[in-house]
């Protein structure tokens, strides 16, 4: 059991995560890219960030090894030198990096990710790597610029700071959702895209608020999974209608500014939701305590119960519990016309085992019995100590003739135990039967049996009487 299973999967799911990185940076790059030979909107920075948060640190060598070969894949498929390429790619590694360790060494895991301190953290993690990784970038390709370094940091930040919260919400929250929240995800999804393309594909009715009103609606029905989601379907369809040239987010003339205008607008989206998607996660946190302390209430009370109804000496059922279960079958008896018969038993000469053999023997005795007379109730009825040593068996649909039967087998299976072999004498019970007649109450039923009892007593014990 040393997690070799999911040492495979968080593999697995690196070099997936690099994949989606491939996709992510070629279709950025395809799309958007400057006269520079660099994107205008980066998300892979971000799918980065996100893959080294959660992925088990045993899978980081894998997902920084296949995000360079995806980089670099990227990078050479939209004909970038090899050198340019590498030195991107190296820039991507670092930027990521440097983020992941500002985030571990700064942030509070024990607080949300939405939190305001966790948000500073990560808003300045992302300065910090965006400006590490542009200068990375400029020094090894050698394009040292202002314009250069300002548009790749600026695309590493938007990229860190806007991707990877939907992504962790999105991981953080999956567990929670209900497979009918679950059902749910995709027809919000297109329904966000189509209300997205209408907002971004034209410029002639202000409708940037669609995007906005579909993203609350998202967060309220599907929660954290639903803004993030929402974040992601917006970003994905605002970045592709920039890129196209249509629409809103191309008032102005240069890619570099348009997609700019683009990534504010989304930042402030994750801005707006992250108070309601911190509030989300308190409520879910508060009903997670709700819930575990109702459960061990109940698992209290049950136990409290069980303690209630037994015996402590025999483990068996007390008084209290045999006679509310007497009470019970009685009344159920008397509704169905059915039968129902008790049996009271009274271990022979007691006090003379207590006093011959001590009262721990007499303990270890009484324990025997009830063992035996719990095993011969069975599923038949119920048995009980109702006091030192006495008990009590009430079995239902049975006629006095099988209950003598039955109380007979307790007598001689009593009568015929190793009793020697415990370091005891041999010990004997006496048995009244009473079976109810009508109208009889449990007190009648109880005083009968134990008139019989009395006679087995007298008639010499170690013997069954029924109640006349
Ligand atoms: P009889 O055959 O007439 O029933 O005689 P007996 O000695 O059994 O009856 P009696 O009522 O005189 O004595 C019952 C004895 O049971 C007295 C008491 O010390 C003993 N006893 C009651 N509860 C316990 C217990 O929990 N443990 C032990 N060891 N003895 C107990
Ligand atoms: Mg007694
Ligand atoms: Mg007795």
């Amino acid at each position: 059991m040393s997690g070799a299973p999911s040492k495979i999967l968080s593999h697995v799911n690196a070099i997936l995560l690099a994949a989606v990185y491939f996709a992510a940076a070629a279709a950025a790059l395809h799309l958007t890219q400057g006269a520079s030979g660099i994107a205008a909107i980066w998300p892979a920075s971000g799918i980065m960030l996100a893959g080294l948060l959660l992925l088990d640190k045993r899978a980081h060598f894998t997902l920084y090894a296949s995000v360079f070969v995806a980089s670099m894949a990227a990078n050479l498929s939209i004909g970038s030198t090899l050198w340019l390429a590498t030195a991107f790619s190296v820039a991507n590694l670092v930027e990521a990096s440097v983020a992941h360790h500002l985030i571990g060494r700064f942030s509070k895991p024990d607080k949300s990710i939405a939190s305001p301190y966790n948000l500073t953290i990560g808003a300045l993690t992302a300065v910090a790597a965006a400006i590490v990784s542009a200068s990375v970038a400029a020094l090894l390709s050698g394009l040292v610029s202002a314009e250069f370094i300002i548009s790749w940091a600026t695309t590493v930040f938007f990229g860190m700071a806007t991707i990877a919260p939907p992504i962790l919400f999105i991981a953080k929250d999956w567990s929670r959702l209900q497979p009918a929240e679950k059902a749910a995800i995709l027809p919000h999804f297109v329904a966000i895209a189509a209300l997205s393309s209408v907002a971004f594909w034209q410029s002639d009715v202000p409708l940037l608020w669609l995007p906005m009103a579909a993203l609350g609606y998202s967060t309220y029905r599907l929660g954290l999974t639903g803004s993030a989601l929402g974040l992601l379907t917006i970003a994905a369809t605002g970045s592709f209608h920039s890129a196209a040239g249509f629409g809103v987010m191309n008032a102005s003339e240069t890619t570099i500014t348009s997609t700019m205008l683009l990534q504010v607008y989304l930042l402030g989206l994750l801005l707006s939701t992250l108070p309601i998607a911190s509030l989300l996660e308190r409520h879910d946190a508060n009903v997670l305590a709700l819930d575990a302390a109702r459960n061990l209430a109940e698992d209290r009370a049950i136990e409290a119960r069980r303690l209630a109804e037994t015996d402590a000496l025999t483990g068996i059922a007390n008084r209290g519990k045999v006679m509310g279960d007497l009470t019970k079958l009685l009344t159920e008896a008397r509704k169905h016309g059915s039968p129902l018969t008790i049996m009271m038993i009274d271990v022979d000469h007691f006090k003379a085992i207590n006093d011959s053999f001590g009262h721990a023997a007499g303990d270890k005795a009484l324990m025997t019995i009830a063992a035996i007379g719990d095993q011969l109730a069975g599923e038949r009825g119920c048995f009980g100590r109702i006091g030192g040593e006495e008990f009590l068996m009430v079995l239902p649909n049975k006629n006095a003739a099988s209950t003598i039967t039955i109380a007979e087998r307790f007598q001689g299976t009593v009568h015929g135990y190793d009793w020697k072999g415990m370091g005891l004498d041999q010990i004997t019970l006496s048995i009244g039967v009473a079976g109810r007649s009508m109208g009889q109450d449990e007190k009648s039923l109880l005083s009968a049996a134990d008139q019989a009892l009395y006679e087995a007593k007298s008639d010499g014990r170690n013997r069954t009487r029924q109640a006349a």
